[in-house]
């Protein structure tokens, strides 16, 4: 017989738009593309819209004709992953790739360490691929701060957030039978979703890139608008108080 162990409280945390504001560095990468591709930068507004989908279906809706679509990502993740072309706002003065033009949310790793202190295992749980995630969480000190990183995989094997919850918890050994209980943790629609498909309740992230209701409409059971009270949600889900 084996000894059993205490049952885990795993905190799935979504990257971009939970613990990291992304969009400068994502939104310079495309306007990068369309000035390389030689076609009007859109506006603001339309520039955000890229956050979320993938770059080629941002393209097409922005009529970037087909026989432009390839060399387009390929211009987009050339900047984002290898071009230091864009000011670093963690270190004035120096340059960086797109994927770096990019803060962790003010209180995040308080908020991380308090509730670790409480026992809780903590897994980033990302759609970017995991060959991207693992630097940025290095770069941004936030792999010191959690028990794992996960991530979509570079080929379309795992692109949802429900096989990257899978993937994550395959790793770790996840099981509810002895006792192991999950949350998710996240801005979007998607971390719902995933969620939802994984029998996990998703804690919504108001500071994200959410639109208005999105994160209701998909599910969250609870919003919480600001990073300081993170931690007392997470504790309050697992007591059964959430
Ligand atoms: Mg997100």
């Amino acid at each position: 017989m084996t000894a059993s162990r205490p049952g885990r409280r795993v905190v799935l945390l979504d990257l971009d738009g939970t613990l990291t504001a992304s969009h400068p560095g994502i939104i310079a990468c495309v306007r990068k593309t369309f000035e390389e591709l030689g076609h009007p930068v859109p506006d603001e507004a339309e520039l955000r819209r890229f956050i979320g989908p993938s770059i080629g279906e941002s393209l097409r809706r922005n009529h970037v004709p087909e026989d432009e679509i390839e060399e387009g990502i390929r211009i987009y993740r050339h900047y984002y992953s290898d071009v230091p072309a864009f000011d670093d706002p963690n270190q004035p003065g120096g340059k960086v790739p797109g994927r770096l033009v990019n803060t962790v949310f003010p209180g995040i790793p308080d908020q991380l360490r308090m509730l670790r202190a409480d026992g809780c295992f903590l897994a980033v749980a990302t759609c970017k691929p995991e060959y991207q995630a693992l630097p940025v969480c290095d770069h941004f000190g936030l792999t010191d701060l959690v028990d794992g990183v996960y991530g979509a995989s570079k080929d379309s094997s795992r692109l949802d957030k429900e096989d990257v919850i899978a993937w994550a918890f395959s790793h770790i050994g996840f099981n509810s039978d002895d006792g192991d209980r999950a949350l998710m943790v996240g801005d979007r629609w998607t971390d719902a979703e995933g969620a939802a498909k994984m029998g996990l309740d998703c804690l919504g992230c108001g500071w994200g890139y959410a639109d208005e209701g999105e994160l209701l409409d998909h599910g969250c059971y609870r919003i919480i608008d600001r990073v300081d009270l993170l931690s007392g949600a997470v504790e309050e889900y697992f007591e059964g108080r959430g």
